[in-house]
Parts: structure tokens; C-alpha cells; sequence
């Protein structure tokens, strides 16, 4: 699904990411961890356009995207979450399930029209598939609540409702449980683990908590000071000694 080569990235002197090499299979929950300051946000923020790399290659599913925008490269299928809730808390859940559609769909002036068939088939279109994504998350129930009222955990799901909109083929999530309770992390992991197999989605997952991290991820990076560690299944990791050293044992 994702291949990074020899990823460099220099913030003027400082090397933040230095020949980084990843890959990530199709279908499934990949984890990145690491040490603070040492570089996941960075990696994240170049694979998904928000940043050039200064060298290196991306390709997703055989296609070179280094260079394009975020808004091209969410069209291919990525899709990413942020370390902050990012949600419009005044707009209720439906509302902003809709906005993940709004931003997402390539209008043509058949439905911009408001009143017109092709504008109605589209609102249509989208209510469908945001009570189709709310009923997966589990908020179907509280569409009409405004979303900002609701506790952390609900706001954590909203926010994958919302990707879940564009019909990703990769979802990118930066610290999903950070902040939450061991029953709230178990339920967003019960959420990832149904949209792999449902849905077929592949998943990049930085975390710092390893719980979660070990539970779901079927390979694990680990980066530190912009350099790849280590890279294998949970055990590989959770027995390598200089992550042990730099991360696990700190
Ligand atoms: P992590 O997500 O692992 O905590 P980051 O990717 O945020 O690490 O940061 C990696 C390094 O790059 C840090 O030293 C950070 O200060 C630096 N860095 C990140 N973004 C920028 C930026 N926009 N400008 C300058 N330095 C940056």
C-alpha cells in the first residue's frame, strides 16, 4: 500500500527524518513509535503532502506521490487524523460526519445547484453514507448532539467517522487514544480492529500507548532521532535492545 525509500527531510540544519525507509502492507495496522522530537509527526506530515520531503521516494499502491498536495493525495485514498481533536464542536455529529463528504467530493455543476436533481441525489448520497459511517463508529444515536458537548472518546470516533467519508483506502491516525481511558481505547481499538477486517482499510497508527500499539499492529517502526531503529512484529520490537535502550525502557 505505502513504500517509503531513502526519506530525508532537513528543517535548515536539522536532519528530521534521515533516509527513512518503511513499508506498509496492504490491509494492515502498521505502527510507528518512538522516542519525542523523533520525527513520526514529520514522517506523517511528508507521506501525506503536508510537507516536502528533501529527499526520497513515496509511492502509494505503485504510485509516486512526493510531490503532490494533500488534497491530491487524499483523492487517491489517505486519509489522516491529527494529534488534536480537530472537530467543529459548535456543528452537530451529523454535520460534521457531512463536512468529511463536503470537502471530499469532486463537484460538477449538476450538484451545486441547490434544488436541482443532481444536487438532491448528492445530499441524499451523503446522509446515506454519513448514517452508514455514524452506525459503524456507534454514534448513529447521538447524530443530533452537538459534537463538541460529547465526551473525548466520542469525539476521537467522530473524527474517524468523518475520514471514514472519503473513502479511504489508508488511514493515518496520530495518537488516537492519547488522553483516554483503558475501556475508551479499548473501544477505538474494537473500532480499527472492525475496520480492517470489514472494510478493508489499511491503517499507519502512531501511539505512544504500547498496549494499544502491541495489541493491534501486525509490524511496528520504530524511529529515533529521524533514523529507523527497528522494524518487525511486536515481539521483534518489545526484545530489541537499543529500542529497549532509546524508548521501551524509559
Ligand atoms: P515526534 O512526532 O516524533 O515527536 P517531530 O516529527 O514532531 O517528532 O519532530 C522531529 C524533529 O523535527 C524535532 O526536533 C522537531 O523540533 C523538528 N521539527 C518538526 N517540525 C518542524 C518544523 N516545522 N520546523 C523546524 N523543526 C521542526
Amino acid at each position: 500500500m505505502l513504500e517509503v525509500k531513502g526519506l530525508t527531510k532537513k528543517f535548515g540544519g536539522l536532519t528530521a527524518l534521515n533516509d527513512v525507509n518503511m513499508s506498509v502492507a496492504d490491509g494492515a495496522i502498521h505502527g510507528l513509535i518512538g522516542p519525542n522530537g523523533s520525527g513520526k509527526t514529520t514522517l506523517i506530515n511528508v507521506i501525506s503532502g503536508f510537507c516536502a520531503p528533501t529527499s526520497g521516494s513515496i509511492t502509494m499502491a505503485g504510485r509516486e506521490i512526493s510531490s503532490l498536495t494533500p488534497y491530491a493525495i487524499s483523492r487517491l485514498g489517505m486519509v489522516r487524523t491529527f494529534q488534536n481533536i480537530n472537530i467543529f464542536p459548535e456543528m452537530t455529529v451529523l454535520q460534521n460526519s457531512l463536512m468529511g463528504n463536503f470537502m471530499h467530493e469532486q463537484p460538477n455543476l449538476g450538484s451545486v445547484i441547490v434544488g436541482s436533481k443532481g444536487y438532491r441525489a448528492q445530499v441524499k448520497r451523503s446522509m446515506e453514507l454519513a448514517e452508514e459511517m455514524l452506525n459503524f463508529v456507534g454514534l448513529a444515536e447521538v447524530r443530533n448532539k452537538q459534537a463538541g458537548t460529547m465526551p473525548y472518546g466520542r469525539q476521537r470516533k467522530l473524527e474517524i467517522a468523518r475520514a471514514l467519508m472519503t473513502r479511504p483506502k489508508l488511514l493515518v491516525l496520530d495518537e488516537p487514544v492519547a488522553g483516554m481511558n483503558e475501556q475508551e481505547s479499548d473501544a477505538v481499538a474494537d473500532l480499527l480492529l472492525k475496520l480492517q477486517a470489514k472494510r478493508n482499510i489499511t491503517i499507519i497508527l502512531i501511539e505512544h500507548d504500547m498496549r494499544f500499539v502491541m495489541k493491534l499492529c501486525s509490524l511496528i517502526t520504530v524511529l529515533s532521532a529521524g533514523k529507523v531503529i527497528a522494524a518487525g512484529i511486536s515481539t521483534e520490537i518489545q526484545n530489541n535492545a537499543e529500542v529497549i535502550s532509546v524508548y521501551l525502557g524509559t
